[in-house]
């Protein structure tokens, strides 16, 4: 059994379709498989048709977008009801301060000198749901950047000059979302954010009182070398453990989709209980 519970489509920031991407996904042997892209469940009907097809296991899920001090921080929600109406709604407004956002950027940009409305212009093109990496692409594509590593490094990253600090709503909130709508909360990629021990604590404190349920031990290109802490971090927290790759596009071929990611034994599984 090969579990991915971690991926994205061309619904948020991922290249493949989402069709292509559970193709992909069963070539690569992937069993069971969770479509969590950006502040949106746009692609899960399409990936549950082309699971049904080909006889993969679709979780739904998203990957939601919240704030703690100051920080993004991502909160993935699987096995949640994607047709529910509260989440709909919670989702919509996380697009319009996406949209927001991105304006902003680009706003930046043009103070800079770069042609922000073009830019803009590009994004809203190409991207139901925008995201840095939507404009990063944008950059590459109209030759302000020769990578696209450059563009967050150059612009976009925290700390860089047309970056913007999102108004994404509180852990609580976003956590409260997902159970709402019949979901478990899985803090993604706890070492991806930067924070002291003591504040990683303090946040997976606050995701467990709001109802967290697991946490993501494994999760792509950077997996492995942390997963012994993460996992000391879920047992000491009474959580759940989850997987993933946080797959983008075939083109950042280090992350494959379906990476073997074996999570320790020590660590109850957050799809325990819930496989056909
Ligand atoms: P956003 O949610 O709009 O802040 O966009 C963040 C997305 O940008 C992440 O989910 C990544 O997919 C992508 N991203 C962030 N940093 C990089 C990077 N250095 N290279 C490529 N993609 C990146
Ligand atoms: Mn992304
Ligand atoms: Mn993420
Ligand atoms: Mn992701």
């Amino acid at each position: 059994m090969l579990i991915d519970l971690h991926t994205h489509s061309s619904c948020s920031d991922g290249t493949l379709s989402p069709q292509q991407l559970v193709q992909r996904a069963a070539c690569a042997g992937v069993t069971v498989l969770s479509l969590t892209d950006h502040d949106t469940t746009a692609g899960v009907q399409s990936a549950q048709t082309a699971a049904a097809a080909c006889g993969l296991c679709l979780v739904p899920g998203v990957e939601i977008s919240a704030s703690w001090r100051r920080q993004d921080i991502h909160v993935l929600g699987l096995w949640l009801d994607p047709q529910a109406d509260a989440l709909q709604a919670a989702l919509a407004g996380q697009l319009k301060r996406r949209r927001v956002r991105i304006a902003a950027m680009c706003a930046k940009l043009t103070r800079l000198g770069l042609p922000g409305a073009e830019l803009l212009a590009a994004v809203e093109a190409s991207a139901a749901t925008p995201t840095r990496s939507h404009l990063a692409h944008a950059l590459l594509d109209q030759g302000y950047v020769d990578k696209l590593d450059h563009a967050f490094k150059k612009y976009l990253n925290p700390g860089r000059p047309a970056h913007v600090i999102a108004e994404w709503p509180a852990i609580d909130v976003v956590v409260g979302w997902i159970r709402a709508a019949g979901g478990v909360a899985v803090l993604a990629h706890p070492t991806r954010y930067r924070l002291s021990s003591g504040a990683r604590q303090k946040l997976l404190t606050e995701f467990v009182a709001a109802g967290g349920g697991a946490l993501e031990i494994l999760s792509g290109a950077n997996g492995a070398q942390h997963a012994a802490g993460c996992a000391a971090l879920a047992e000491r927290f009474g959580l759940m453990g989850s997987v993933g790759s946080d797959f983008h596009s075939p083109q950042f071929a280090w992350n494959p989709l379906g990476r073997s990611l074996k999570l320790p034994d020590s660590i109850t599984p957050v799809w325990h209980g819930r496989l056909p």
